[in-house]
Order: structure tokens, then C-alpha cells, then sequence
């Protein structure tokens, strides 16, 4: 059943409402990020002011957190220069290759791990085949390319589905 692979645990509008009491509430000490339409658009080389305090205030709270993207090394490496987190480029999401080695490099416990992302078919997969959780948040502004939006398309049904389920964040 695709539910098992691409169904999110938790809906939310944006990144922001991912906050430091949320996490601890489910157990959360260690969250896995991707970044393009997740926390800043395909356009925004580095994180906005407003990243920087959502990712400081997690860490100041004891929050770990990685970034694992699908694009290249130059993006990630850019946008991850003023924070320093463990960083993983190339990523190849929906294999859980890159979320194995950021829980490694975090020293993470995967029960206590999130992905934190905006695409079903990339983000929660990977996180749904390495059986943890993963939190899904409305992408900040989608491509438009043809190919994004049939397979947004595709999400779209589901996502309406799990939010009316889960009865949250609509
Ligand atoms: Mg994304």
C-alpha cells in the first residue's frame, strides 16, 4: 500500500511551525532537513534571517540538526557556510543512504530522528523506508516545471486525504 511509503506523521504550513516544544512533544531530539522549497526557495542561495533563528533557537534547545538535499554540492555547501550543520548533497531521496549517514554524523537515535521536508515522493519516502518519522510542510513556492507539477499533482489527492485524516494544520 503506497499510505506506508508516503504517508507524513505530521502536516505543517511552514518550517516554523516545526518548533523546538513541538519536537519534544513527539520525542524529536534530532531532525533531518531538506531545503529547497522546504525551508527557502530554489532562488534563495542562503537561509533568510528567519532560518537562521528557527535553526538557532532548535539548536539552543538541544535540537541536532543535518541537511540532507537532492542538489549539488555548490547549493548545499552555500546555503549550509553560516550554519554548519552536517550537510549532505546529492542525495538521491527517496534512498536512505544520505539519512543513514546524517543520523551517524548527528550521533542521532533514529527512533528519536524526523525528516523534515515538502515532497511525499522524495522526503517521506526515504523516511518512511527507514521507518522514521517524517513531517511534511507546504512547499514555500513550487517549481514550475512541467515535471514538478504532474507529480504534484499526484501528491495532491494524498495530502488532502492525510490532512482531513490527521484533522491538523489544514
Ligand atoms: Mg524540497
Amino acid at each position: 500500500m503506497l499510505d506506508k511509503y508516503v504517508k507524513p506523521d505530521f502536516i505543517f504550513d511552514s518550517y516554523r511551525d516545526v518548533t523546538p516544544e513541538f519536537l519534544k512533544t513527539d520525542q524529536i531530539d534530532a531532525l533531518i532537513c531538506d531545503i529547497d522549497n522546504t525551508l527557502v526557495t530554489y532562488d534563495d542561495a542562503e537561509p533568510t534571517e528567519e532560518v537562521i533563528c528557527w535553526y538557532e533557537e532548535l539548536k539552543r534547545n538541544g535540537i541536532q540538526v543535518a541537511f540532507v538535499s537532492n542538489n549539488n554540492r555548490q547549493r548545499v555547501s552555500l546555503f549550509n557556510s553560516k550554519l554548519n550543520a552536517p550537510a549532505f548533497h546529492n542525495s538521491r531521496k527517496p534512498s536512505r543512504y544520505a539519512l543513514r549517514r546524517a543520523i551517524a554524523a548527528m550521533g542521532a537515535a533514529p527512533a528519536r530522528t524526523a525528516v523534515l521536508g515538502d515532497q511525499l515522493f522524495t522526503d517521506v519516502m526515504a523516511a518512511k523506508r527507514l521507518g522514521i518519522s517524517a513531517i511534511i510542510v507546504t512547499p514555500i513556492k513550487d517549481r514550475k516545471s512541467v515535471f514538478f507539477r504532474i507529480k504534484r499533482a499526484f501528491e495532491r489527492p494524498l495530502l488532502r486525504r492525510y490532512k482531513k485524516a490527521s484533522g491538523m494544520n489544514g
